[in-house]
């Protein structure tokens, strides 16, 4: 037997009414099929179950009201109006009308009895209804009342409320007539006492009138809770499925390094945390299996992630195969080739550079390089994954910041090193760290480690927010700092909507900051110098030839230079809370007290002020994750766009987040007892090809 009636599972033009330019017009909601329907929720709810006497109308209330046409008449207030006086025994309002036909006109005939749906609103003569929904009454009828409460769908052009309730009245009798397949095994139902999935989706369109409407708008009704958790499940478990896919997969077994680690460790100038060292000792587990590892590494800024995957490349090098790093910018992926050249040299090992900047007898040689397998290590960008580059014998992919990089294009990269030997292995790091239940959701086809301790000797970030009016007293500060020997970044405001604004920003900062501070060395980098420009800037920093730096944001990830103690952040209130987390991370990587100062123009908006003040109360990047997640939502957390972090239909990360931790044990117990339903269930939420690639 099928599993899915076929009607639910048909296109939308099955229904009546719908031809192929309404099901173009659907198609901007994300409908396609009729099942679509059942999954396209009310955002929320009118109240046309009773009729509230005139009387006891309350302005700014939305209801359904009865009365009897006392007075119809059209009079002039720059434009014509009509107005309908009505009334009901128990008292007496106004209709307004600014756009209304003769043929209008003549139905409000004194006498007439109307039903009028609308919001009472005051006006100068008592209350008033502007442009009701109404319907005349029949001499010897009552008033319709509907038994339900109406349903506000999310509108599209061109498509009304009426024709999405009377679709999804179409598509809710289906549903009775062919009920789709309960999904959630009764256990899980039952432990979460959640209703089933029929129930649910009729309730939710067609709620009786004495629903809980205010918890269904807070989106925590049982019935949403429980398509909210379907959902979460269908991702859950695409995700998961590539992860099992992974297991079964043969990758190079890298057990046989003749100690070149254990060497490599002990030869560092600084011991490794324990948290760095419980991370290596798993990932070395991990590169031992015939199966291609997927780990991910979250660790704060300033954590060490560098040298940890410096460790697993040189693990792989050792055993003779190749190893590639991506970063998301340039800037980032030098100052890796940078460090790693430093501490692989004196082992014979040149990494090669490949970024999509570079010259093209450049880009030849390295290509040639790697392709005949004498580069044991490539450093570059995403440049690394792209056409024309064909890897000898790549067996590790380590990917910085991955955060910057999509879903999709994790996945995709999985796929560049596929060879005869089989897969490669497959790292990837990230500083934004992400509160436990969004990772679970975001990052389920990785196993997780997570590096929870920062190098020994670290002050946390001492954090100031100052109103720019101040900005006098700021600069000399920069001025007493530097002069003592140490360094500072002055970052300039993100102006997100132009980079050429941008660029000017950091010129008159530039500018104002040199001629204040003339007895200082300031240099400047931005996002539009080029690569090698850019470079040389930011080594003369790291070499202390500059003392302060005048950055945009293009600092913002990965950049380690520990001399530097002093972060000031112009328009710090433009700016996201875990931005300015990252940003901040630039300084006390020394063993200096490191301060930020956080610039803003004043008056600063609520929530402004409270992202600053987080700032300033925490230096735990999970904790600024955490409130950045609530204020913000997590699509802006990850960068939705950026992480590929798919639109849910009905669950919200930040809401539905405690459900996370039962939906990855209701996806194992699914996934052993009824794995037929997981696929079913991925399917009902993400089509037929499952939106992660193979599931
Ligand atoms: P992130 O995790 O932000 O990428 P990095 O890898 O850039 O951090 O490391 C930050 C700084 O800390 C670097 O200068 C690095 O050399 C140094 N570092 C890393 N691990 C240790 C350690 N165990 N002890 C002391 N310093 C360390
Ligand atoms: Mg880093």
């Amino acid at each position: 037997m099928p599993s899915s009636p076929c009607k639910l599972a048909s296109p939308l033009t099955v229904l009546n009414g719908v031809g192929p330019a309404l099901a173009k017009k659907l198609e901007r909601l994300g409908l396609f099929r009729v099942e679509d329907l059942l999954f396209l929720l009310p955002l929320r709810y009118e109240d046309r179950t009773q009729l509230v006497k005139i009387g006891a109308l309350q302005a700014g209330v939305r209801c359904l009201i009865c009365g009897e046409v006392l007075l119809a008449e059209t009079v002039y207030r720059g434009r014509r109006n009509l107005l309908v006086r009505i009334g009901d025994g128990s008292g007496q309002i106004t209709l307004r009308f600014f756009h209304f036909s003769r043929q209008q006109m003549a139905q409000f005939q004194p006498g007439v009895r109307l039903t009028c749906f609308g919001e009472v609103r005051k006006g100068s003569g008592g209350f008033e209804m502007i442009h009701p929904e109404y319907r005349v009454l029949r001499e010897d009828r009552d008033a319709v009342i509907n038994e339900t409460l109406t349903p506000i769908y999310p509108a599209t052009e061109g498509v009304q409320q009426g024709r999405l309730r009377n679709l999804t009245d179409q598509a809710l009798r289906i549903m009775h007539t062919e009920p789709p397949e309960e999904l959630l095994p009764d256990s899980v139902r039952d432990s979460l006492d959640l209703p089933p999935l029929t129930e649910a989706v009729s309730y939710l369109h067609r709620p009786p009138a004495d629903a809980d409407v205010e918890r269904m708008l807070e989106g925590k009704h049982p019935c949403q809770q429980r398509l909210a958790f379907e959902e979460l499940l269908a991702h859950y478990m695409s995700l998961r499925s590539l992860r099992l896919l992974a297991q079964t997969e043969r990758a190079s077994a890298l057990d046989d390094d003749k100690g070149a680690v254990e060497s490599f460790i002990s030869d560092l100038p600084f011991e490794l945390t324990r948290a760095q060292q419980r991370v290596v000792d798993e990932i070395i587990e991990d590169l031992a299996r015939p199966h291609p590892m997927m780990r991910l590494i979250q660790g704060d800024v300033g954590s060490g992630k560098t040298v940890v995957a410096a460790i697993a490349c040189l693990k792989a090098i050792s055993c003779g195969v190749q190893a590639a790093i991506m970063a998301p910018t340039e800037l980032l992926a030098e100052q890796h080739w940078r460090s790693f050249s430093d501490w692989f040299r004196p082992l014979g090992i040149e990494p090669a550079w490949l970024s999509g900047s570079q010259r093209a007898a450049a880009r030849r040689g390295a290509l040639e390089a790697i392709a005949d397998g004498r580069a044991q290590l490539v450093v570059g960008t995403h440049a690394l994954f792209q056409e024309g580059v064909e890897f000898h014998d790549l067996a590790l992919v380590v990917i910085d910041e991955q955060h910057r990089f999509g879903v999709h294009q994790r996945v995709a990269l999985r796929e560049k090193g596929v060879s005869t030997t089989g897969y490669p292995h497959q790292l990837v790091m990230t500083a934004t760290p992400i509160p436990r239940t969004l990772a679970m959701a975001a990052y389920a086809d990785l196993d997780t480690s997570v590096i929870d301790e920062l190098p020994p000797g670290r002050e946390p970030v001492a954090t100031i927010a100052v109103p720019d009016t101040r900005r006098d007293e700021i600069v000399a500060r920069v001025r007493t700092a530097c002069q003592s020997g140490q360094q500072a970044y002055w970052v300039c405001p993100l102006i997100e909507e132009s980079e050429v604004l941008d660029f000017e920003a950091a010129e008159a900062s530039y500018a104002m900051l040199t001629q204040a501070l003339p007895e200082l060395r300031v240099g400047l980098v931005h996002g539009r110098m080029r690569p090698a420009e850019k470079e040389r800037g930011m080594q003369a920093f790291k070499d202390g030839l500059i003392q302060l730096l005048v950055a945009t944001t293009v600092i913002e990830v990965g950049v380690d230079v520990p001399n530097a103690s002093l972060m000031i952040i112009e328009n710090a209130e433009r700016m996201g809370l875990s931005q300015l987390h990252q940003l901040r991370g630039r300084v006390g990587r020394g063993t200096r007290q490191s301060h930020c100062v956080l610039l803003y123009k004043p008056p600063l908006g609520q929530l402004a002020r409270t992202r600053l003040a987080v700032l300033r109360d925490t230096n735990d990047g999970f904790v600024v994750a955490q409130r950045d997640l609530e204020l913000r939502g997590p699509g802006e957390l990850l960068g939705t766009r950026q992480t590929g972090l798919p639109d849910y239909r009905i669950a919200n990360l930040v809401r539905d987040a405690e459900l996370m931790p039962r939906v990855q044990v209701a996806a194992e117990s699914i996934s052993r007892f009824a794995p037929d339903k997981a696929a079913t269930i991925v399917r009902r939420w993400l089509g037929d090809a499952g939106r992660y690639g193979k599931v």
